[in-house]
């Protein structure tokens, strides 16, 4: 690998250095001769070497100057390096005609979930996304009801996606360590979100008022938009907390409040 100077910790630097975990993320992704790949967070190329010899169509994204130098000399097949803060990227800058992409990266872990939001919007040009993350992101992403992890982000994330946690890495497989494990998630947009939902801000709306008081009833914390004997006509009980109620369910009560 490259000489770098010290890596950098508010741009969460933390470079994949074991071979072992650079080739079951790169198996677990696949990437094939002419498939177009965005790689969010290049970094010195851990990944990228590995997607380039695959044939693949590869465009980066990279934020921090020091590293688009290094990526130019090094890697001069990239079909282009932008420049730039991922979570303003648009995928329009790609120019993908018909073709969606797919998207890889091992995340600076302070811009996950604002980015995962960012992706969720332009999902229609994404055909996939393997990422790695924190392990307690990756938990949440793919939480079910009834788990402590269970909240917003699953509920946005598993409506819209397909949403497959992989395998959990150690902090030993990078340098410098991180203070936290690992884990790569693979996400599949779904064409449609898996159950009709009428408006997706009125859901964010009811899961941030819910969620951020998860330890009470949805009968206390939903009392602005429903009553006891609402939620019991659709079918909850008003003593439930936020944590325990179903995606579907989720979905039922934004659609009740967005047609009011
Ligand atoms: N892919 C490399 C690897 O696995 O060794 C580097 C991963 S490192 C965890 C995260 C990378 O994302 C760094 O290269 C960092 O400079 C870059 N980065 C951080 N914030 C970013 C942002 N907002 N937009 C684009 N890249 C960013």
């Amino acid at each position: 690998m490259a000489r770098f100077g010290a890596a950098k910790k508010h741009f969460g630097q933390n470079f994949l250095q074991d071979e072992t975990v650079i080739t079951a993320i790169l198996s677990a992704f696949s990437a094939r001769k002419g498939e177009r790949v965005l790689e969010i967070g290049p970094g010195l190329g851990a990944l990228t070497q590995h997607l380039l010899t695959s044939g693949a169509v590869v465009d980066v994204v990279e934020i921090d100057n020091d590293l688009i130098v290094h990526l130019q000399r090094r890697y001069p097949q990239l079909k282009q390096i932008h420049h730039q803060d991922a979570l303003t990227f648009s995928l329009m800058d790609l120019n993908l005609s018909q073709q969606k992409v797919r998207i890889i990266g091992n995340l600076p872990y302070n811009i996950s979930t604002p980015l995962l939001f960012h992706l969720l919007i332009q999902k229609d040009h994404i055909s996939d996304m393997l990422f790695m993350l924190q392990q307690e992101v990756v938990d949440r992403l793919a939480a079910q009801p009834g788990c402590k992890a269970y909240g917003r982000l699953s509920v946005m994330m598993q409506l819209q996606c397909k949403v497959q946690a992989l395998f959990s890495v150690p902090p030993q497989a990078f340098k410098p360590q991180p203070k936290v494990m690992s884990k790569i998630v693979y996400l599949v947009p779904y064409e449609k979100p898996l159950y009709a939902i009428n408006s997706m801000v009125v859901l964010e709306d009811i899961l941030r008022d819910a969620f951020n008081q998860r330890r009470k009833t949805i009968h206390n914390s939903l009392k602005q938009y429903f009553n006891s004997e609402q939620l019991i006509a659709l079918g909850l009980d008003p003593k439930m907390r936020a944590e325990q109620i179903s995606v579907e369910q989720w979905v039922k009560l934004a659609n009740t409040v967005s047609s009011l």
